[in-house]
């Protein structure tokens, strides 16, 4: 039987290219529906991207007219783990040093280089017949209300939330130059307090909306969550549904990743895992929990609150180790705490190898995310048998489960949840876990168990393909 066409898009993806979890999920889902339909991804050919690594060839040259100007845009592709990729490449889109823009604020014509990569998008369907297109946070957005301007195309478009606090807002000057009519500047559809909101096109426009997780689907329905735009969703709540994220587990697997000094299938099998990475970063004592961050430095994922908590988990017996890269001045303060305590050890930078390299390495790792749309670190430390301690929020709320009520029997991961993001429930949880911590029987069935546990796509890519089926019967 003929596989259906999908073309699945998004502005990063892994081993390509990385900032954080839409990259993950970029890789792993295709992969995990490639079975079922004939998959295509497409993504911009940033200046970064290895194209002789990654053997990437030159397929054709077309221009693309946005707002009254050609752009001249180069489709490139290539063949990685069995999933074709095509690439789109304008200096425009591409030419820069960051993805985004640098840490603190965005690059000031991300509106038409997402604008541009939209447009291509919408071309590839209008040039190839694909059923579905799935399309990815703001900077894919436009292409939905593309797709429903043009009736020469039929594919129908699922749009997916990776995360509500990236909308893509930009002056409404610009609706002319990514060539949008003045029509669709009105609160049914792109205006946002007086901004325009690529976000919105692809709640309004597509055929059917997900986030990536059902807690999160639920949240950003209110004001706490929604960022502006819960009254929208309300709008469409008929066209939205939450569907967890899953990791590609023979890449997040301890019994073959490279990265391990030694590979291993259990508790008992990370010692060495801890040993080295305390030796490496120069920390002592390999007894004592060892306690991980890992992510970005930013707002959402509680720095604010891992700042202040910090100074009183330090003097616990205990080990801390941090990486991320992120706010300057969350930088600085992380910094100016791992210069005073001696058992708190900070990376600067995004370093892949030395993550996985910390989760086989830690006892628990630490997620008080102020909200989390899913979060895959806590699945990862899951399958290295890190336990996780969480804000009880999105996606954290449904994979991790308490683990007072840990009990063998389920298929459920188990980890320290906590109900309120401040310092003292953080040091309360951290407190709670180096007791845990003590029992070492009980501590280490709980690490077995979480590591049996699938969190892998097989469940999330059904749901998924039930929405495609469903829209393009
Ligand atoms: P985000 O909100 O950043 O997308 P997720 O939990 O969805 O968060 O995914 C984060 C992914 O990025 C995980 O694979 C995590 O291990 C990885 N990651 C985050 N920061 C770093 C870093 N500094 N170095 C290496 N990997 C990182």
């Amino acid at each position: 039987m003929n596989k259906k066409r999908m073309l699945f898009a998004s502005s990063e993806v892994y081993p390509f290219v990385k900032t954080g979890g839409l990259a993950d999920v970029s890789h792993s889902l295709p992969r995990a529906l490639n079975e079922s339909y004939a998959v295509s991804v497409v993504l911009p050919l940033y200046s970064s991207i290895d194209r002789k690594q990654f053997k990437i060839k030159p397929i054709e040259s077309f221009e693309i007219a946005m707002g009254g100007a050609l752009y001249p845009v180069e489709l490139h592709g290539t063949m990685y783990e069995n999933v074709e990729y095509r690439f789109i490449y304008a200096p425009l889109l591409c030419d820069r040093e960051f993805l985004y823009g640098p840490p603190e604020c965005g690059y000031e014509d991300n509106a038409l280089r997402f604008g541009l990569f939209s447009y291509a998008i919408a071309e590839l369907l209008r040039r190839e017949s694909y059923a579905i297109a799935h399309l990815n946070d703001w900077q894919c957005a436009l292409a939905a209300l593309l797709v429903k301007q043009d009736s020469s195309i039929e594919t129908k478009c699922v749009y997916t939330i990776h995360n509500l606090a990236y909308q893509g807002v930009f002056p409404p000057s610009l609706l002319p130059q990514i060539g949008i009519n003045e029509s669709y500047f009105t609160m049914d559809a792109l205006e946002f307090y007086n901004q325009i909101n690529f976000m919105k096109a692809g709640i309004a426009y597509a055929d059917a909306v997900t986030t990536v997780s059902p807690t999160y689907a639920k949240e950003i329905l209110t004001s706490e969550f929604g960022c502006g735009l819960e009254g929208f969703l309300h709008v469409h709540r008929r066209k939205l549904s939450g569907i967890i994220n899953g990791i590609d587990s023979e890449y997040f697997s301890p019994s073959c990743d490279e990265a391990l000094v030694e590979k291993y299938t259990n508790a008992k099998g990370k010692k060495s895992s801890k040993s080295d990475l305390l030796k490496q970063l120069g920390l002592k004592g390999t007894t004592k929990p060892l306690f991980a961050f890992i992510g970005r430095f930013t707002h959402q994922k509680g720095i604010d609150i891992l700042v202040e908590s910090l100074p009183k988990i330090a003097q616990m017996e205990c080990n801390v180790v941090l990486l991320g890269e992120g706010e300057e001045g969350y930088h600085n303060s992380l910094a100016a705490l791992a210069e005073r305590y001696g058992n708190l050890h900070l990376s600067f930078g995004y370093d892949e190898a030395l993550s996985h390299r910390m989760y086989a390495a830690a006892d628990f790792l630490l997620m008080p995310s102020l909200f989390e749309p899913c979060g895959l670190n806590q699945m990862i430390a899951f399958a290295y048998g890190a336990v996780p301690i969480v804000n009880k929020v999105g996606g954290l709320a449904d994979t991790v489960k308490k683990v007072e009520t840990y009990d063998e029997s389920t298929l459920f991961g188990y980890g320290v949840v906590f109900n309120s993001p401040t310092e003292r429930s953080l040091v309360a949880a951290v407190k709670k876990s180096c007791e845990l911590y003590g029992d070492k029987k009980y501590f280490e069935a709980v690490v077995n168990h979480n590591m049996k546990c699938d969190f892998s796509w097989s469940e999330s890519a059904k749901a998924y393909q039930g929405i495609y089926a469903r829209l393009s019967k």
